[in-house]
């Protein structure tokens, strides 16, 4: 018979939606901390300010496929977090408008309200979490996993870690531990540069969203036409991954102008009006769907991550993946 294991100190490194789903459904079987290096929770479900101005730089919106996803947004819907997004929609090859239709409630886009990191916000409320603290390296112990969070400082010892940050973040502070190196080093993330434009006045585009192909950009949205934003106007402009990638070192000018000049190529508007005019660069942005397992287990180091990247680059994956953990811990509290 094996040896029965008491989970009873759980540390998750990492706020995003993985981070906050593992550790709300494993917080009534065991004691869970999150760390978190940013201010805030949500990840990559997050938002920029600029004075008036706001721009849901990460992702733009998610789908539900499942039924687990559908219910554990229900509640998030019910309480004004998340809402369908009934876009007018667009799609442009190059810098000719191919398709147009509206989104409707068949399949809803949803985003998080009045803004993408509201769902992060919601989500962290009731969870022990620090910020502010970035692990920058784990350690094994007779009595258990420690993390060190900068300058030195180090956590009390935990029975099980879960490692809810990107591949490659993750990949860095594993290098010790062979299997999740591996499970890492098979999955290459995928850059994006998000370009975030504010205006004084109404410009006129016949969508609220568009797909780019045969482009440096991917995406244009309008992010002031999502449901219960501000009255400003601002544009959220996506490179693709592959233009990102082979410019992530770029200087930040040289690649807004590119993105500008770009976005205004493909919608034949003159975008450079923007009065505010910013560029973030996502380095790990992105995975394509992997096969293999949804999330990672080393029963022997009590070591277990999760996120999209174990999945395919979508919000939803990352809940999966983090409900997948969740359920595998639980069966062996
Ligand atoms: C530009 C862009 C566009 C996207 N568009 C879409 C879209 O339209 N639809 C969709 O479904 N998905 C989209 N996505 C993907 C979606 O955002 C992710 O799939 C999802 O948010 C991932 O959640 P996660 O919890 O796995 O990871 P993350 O959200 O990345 O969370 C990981 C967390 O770990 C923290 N962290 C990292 N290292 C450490 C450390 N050492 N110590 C402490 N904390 C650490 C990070 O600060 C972060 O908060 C997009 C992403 C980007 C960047």
């Amino acid at each position: 018979m094996g040896e029965a294991i008491t989970v009873t100190r759980i540390a998750v490194v990492g706020a995003g939606l993985s981070g906050l789903v593992v550790a709300r459904l494993l917080q009534s079987h065991a004691d869970v901390t999150v760390f978190e290096k940013s201010r805030s929770a949500g990840g990559r479900m997050a938002t920029r300010y600029a004075g008036e101005f706001e721009f849901d730089h990460g992702a733009q919106f998610f789908t539900a496929r499942s039924e687990r996803f559908r219910r554990f947004l229900q509640p998030l819907i019910d309480a004004g977090v998340v809402a369908n997004w009934q876009a007018r929609f667009a799609e442009y090859d190059s810098s000719r408008l191919s398709t147009r239709h509206a989104w409707g409630d068949e399949y809803p886009h949803y985003v998080g309200t009045p803004r993408m990191n509201s769902i992060g916000k919601l989500l962290s409320a009731d969870l022990d979490i620090v910020f502010d603290a970035e692990i920058t390296a784990i350690a094994r112990g007779r009595d258990g996993w420690v993390l060190s969070a900068g300058a030195g400082a180090e956590t009390e010892p935990f029975d099980w870690l879960v490692m809810a940050s990107p591949a490659a973040q993750t990949a860095a502070l594993a290098e010790g531990f062979a299997n999740l190196s591996a499970f890492c080093g098979e999955r290459r993330m995928l850059g994006c540069f998000a370009l975030m434009l504010g205006f004084e006045k109404p410009i006129e585009l016949p969508w609220d969203a568009a797909l780019v192909r045969n482009a440096d950009i991917s995406w244009i949205s309008v992010n002031s036409s999502k449901p219960a934003r501000g009255s400003a106007v601002s544009l959220l402009v996506h490179s693709t991954n592959s233009w990102a990638d082979a410019h992530l070192e770029d200087d930040t000018n040289c690649v807004l102008e590119h993105m500008l000049n770009e976005a205004s190529r493909v919608t034949g508007e003159d975008l450079r009006s923007a009065s505010h005019r910013q560029v973030h660069r996502w380095r790990y942005a992105n995975i394509d769907r992997q096969s293999g397992p949804t999330c990672f287990i080393d029963d022997a180091n009590r070591l277990a991550a999760c996120g999209d990247w174990c999945v395919r680059g979508r919000i939803e994956a990352a809940f999966t993946s983090a409900s997948d953990l969740a359920e595998s811990l639980i069966a062996r509290l």
